[in-house]
């Protein structure tokens, strides 16, 4: 895995390339392994080259562990089956009765998780923009935090490091979901967050053919709780899903670019088009948490939203005539997507506190030429 402190100094181009990444000591294969075996053979019982059993630990996953973490300047990298599998890993944490504060737009997905699977926790959704109010209101039994930033799908984003400051004086954590930013547009450890989570089917993977989830943190004892519950309960990802995500996270930067180089194209088109209401992206001066982005971010992403004067007809219709957006759900790939959060990714938060405009669209910009994507909105946006 090569000397830490050197690996510390790399630039983030070189770590994602090289961290946990040295050539295979038996054969110099310059690319990482999949290690298929599910047991390792032990020399005398107990003595093994640090691996026993494929759940419990993988050469393959070790060497994505490493990767990720060393991007998210965590001492600690843990693969999950999805990103789900990792964001319940976090929950697990909580004993019954405590409870999660999440901002009042998040991934339904996380607010099915807490409200419907884990019954027994308390939750609480509030607006993470209003510090005041955030501190006025403060239950006093909140154990953990969990912030999304920029959000699902309303991009809003939030301050990392002084919402952090509110939790740690009031002894709660911090998890904060990184999928929209990345580690390469932010680092939520370095604002003091607790703990970060991924769904690593989104911009690490990158090319929309493996489901994965992720947690990056630097406390020990915490990490030591975590690494418990993923060989406890088991949601770990398959050597070949660890191998392709790995592979993925390798561009990560030079895609990162590309999509945050896009999706200013795409604002421009679609900022004082005749058929948009609202343009929703963080680089938007009166976009909500647009100074913590511009604080806490390198760039302000791929992902875009917006809402149409015609409503939820003009918004469906729009969803159903781009070519080479494709429709569908999932984000951060290299071809781009649309899709109607209403009525497909964030349907399962219908009558929430969480629920989404009906004349929403998100999009994901993806990397192809940034004129074709304008002109394919563009057409698009005469059906509205
Ligand atoms: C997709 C997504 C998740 C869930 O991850 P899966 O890999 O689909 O389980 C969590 N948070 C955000 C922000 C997401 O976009």
């Amino acid at each position: 895995m090569g000397d830490t402190d050197e690996q510390s100094a790399w630039g983030f181009e070189t770590r994602a390339i090289h961290a946990g990444q040295d050539p295979d000591p038996v054969s110099g294969a310059v690319v990482v392994p999949i290690s298929l075996s599910t047991t390792f053979a032990q020399d005398e019982v107990g003595q093994h080259k640090g691996y026993e059993y494929s759940r419990s630990g993988n050469p393959t996953r070790t060497a994505y562990e490493t990767q990720v973490a060393a991007l998210e300047d965590a001492r600690h990298g843990l693969a999950f089956a999805s990103g789900l599998a990792a964001e319940d890993n976090v929950l697990r944490l909580l004993a019954p009765g405590q409870r999660v504060l999440l901002g009042n737009d998040a991934y339904g997905g996380t607010f099915r998780l807490i409200s419907k699977v884990h019954t027994h926790l308390a939750w609480t959704a509030v607006d993470l923009l209003d510090l005041d109010a955030l501190v006025a209101a403060w239950p006093s039994d909140t154990a953990l935090v969990w912030l999304e930033t920029p959000t699902n799908p309303l991009l809003r984003c939030f301050d990392i490091e002084a919402i952090t400051a509110i939790a740690h004086e009031r002894g709660a954590m911090v998890c904060v979901d990184n999928t929209f930013a990345t580690p390469f547009l932010q680092q939520p450890l370095s604002l003091g967050a607790d703990i970060v989570v991924h769904s690593a089917t989104k911009y690490l993977g990158g090319h929309s053919d493996v489901v994965g989830g992720f947690l990056a943190l630097s406390d020990d004892e915490l990490a030591q709780r975590l690494r418990f519950t993923q060989n406890a309960a088991g949601a770990v990802p398959a050597p070949f899903d660890c191998y392709l995500t790995l592979r993925g996270v390798k561009t990560l930067a030079v895609r990162m670019e590309r999509h945050c180089a896009n999706a200013r194209a795409v604002v421009d088109l679609l900022v004082g088009h005749p058929a948009v209401e609202r343009v929703l992206y963080p680089q938007l001066p009166d976009h909500p948490g647009h100074a913590a982005a511009a604080r806490q971010m390198r760039d302000f992403g791929g992902m875009v939203s917006f809402t149409l004067r015609g409503g939820r007809d003009a918004a469906l219709r729009v969803a159903a005539a781009t070519e080479l957006f494709t429709l569908g759900e999932s984000l951060g790939a290299v071809e781009s997507l649309i899709e109607h959060p209403g009525q497909m990714t964030h349907a399962s938060a219908a009558g929430s506190p969480l629920e989404v405009p009906d004349h929403l669209i998100r999009l994901s910009v993806g990397i192809e030429s940034a004129h074709d994507l304008v002109a394919d909105l563009e057409q698009a946006l005469t059906t509205a």
